[in-house]
């Protein structure tokens, strides 16, 4: 089959196929993923499909059709809370709700290329709404940030270039400065016996967005545009490199978060 462009629309199923493959999952799920669309749109069976590729392949794309037969037509009109634990409840298997992720985040690299139209925009809302806290929810980052950046482009296209563009013109002074930082916290840390990885931490378009607004910032003023990450191998070893960074780097009040003594939703 092809979409009305002429493209094939197999394109769509295997790039999500390929977005969870990136992710490690198992073989079902990316066999489960090729064949998402399949009882939708096509006179084959579930039935047919537990033939040909398994029981655990036919569960997985009967969850996933399940899946689109909830309507979200608002999200205003119920919390979003309940919408998304009705999705984990209908949901058995976890496999479910991350192929409904990647086919989100497809659906929405496609939705950016589009015409403006109030169902793109629909997409994009509902997706920021219920499925980007879904993500977070379920520690898949890079799905989540991709959902966010994505809708945001739709949403509030002038906005996302103006994030995006400033971005761009302070890439260089940014990642001079965040080199430096890794060059003096791997010093200390040697020399203080610590072992840890190091390195810089993008910073997605709409987390930056999200602190403007929540805020009320403007880019001057905007602190975390620069992140670095240590991982450690326990808590002790994270408090010990913490103390360090402290001691190099001042924190500053009402910017500081411990996210092991008080974690956060996710
Ligand atoms: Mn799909």
């Amino acid at each position: 089959q092809s979409r009305r462009s002429g493209e094939p629309y197999i394109v769509h199923p295997v790039a999500v196929a390929c977005t969870l493959a990136r992710l490690h999952l198992d073989a079902p799920t990316i066999l489960a993923a090729l064949l998402h669309d399949v009882v939708e749109d096509t006179t084959i069976t579930t039935k047919e499909i537990e033939k040909k590729f398994g029981k655990q392949v036919s569960v997985l794309v009967d969850g996933l059709s399940k899946l689109d037969k909830i309507e979200f037509q608002s999200a205003e009109d119920a919390q979003a809370e309940n919408f998304r634990k009705m999705l984990l409840a209908m949901a058995q298997d976890m496999r479910v709700v991350l192929i409904k992720l990647a086919d989100q985040v497809q659906g929405l690299r496609h939705a950016v290329k589009a015409e403006p139209s109030a169902q793109r925009n629909a997409v994009a809302r509902l997706a920021v709404d219920i499925y980007a806290p879904l993500a977070n929810r379920l520690g898949v980052w890079q799905l989540k940030w991709e959902i966010e950046d994505l809708s945001l482009r739709i949403l509030d296209p002038e906005i996302y270039q103006r994030i995006a563009r400033w971005l761009d013109e302070k890439r260089n002074d940014r990642e001079k400065y965040i080199a430096d930082v890794v060059l003096q916290l791997r010093a200390a840390l040697d020399e203080s016996g610590v072992a840890a990885e190091i390195s810089g931490r993008p910073k997605h378009i709409y987390s930056i967005y999200n602190k403007m607004r929540n805020k009320e910032l403007d880019f001057a003023s905007l602190y975390d545009v620069r992140a670095v990450r240590a991982i450690v191998k326990d808590i002790k070893a994270c408090y010990t490199v913490l103390g360090i960074v402290h001691n190099l780097w001042a924190p500053l009040p009402g910017e500081f978060d411990d996210y092991i003594a008080r974690p956060k939703g996710n």
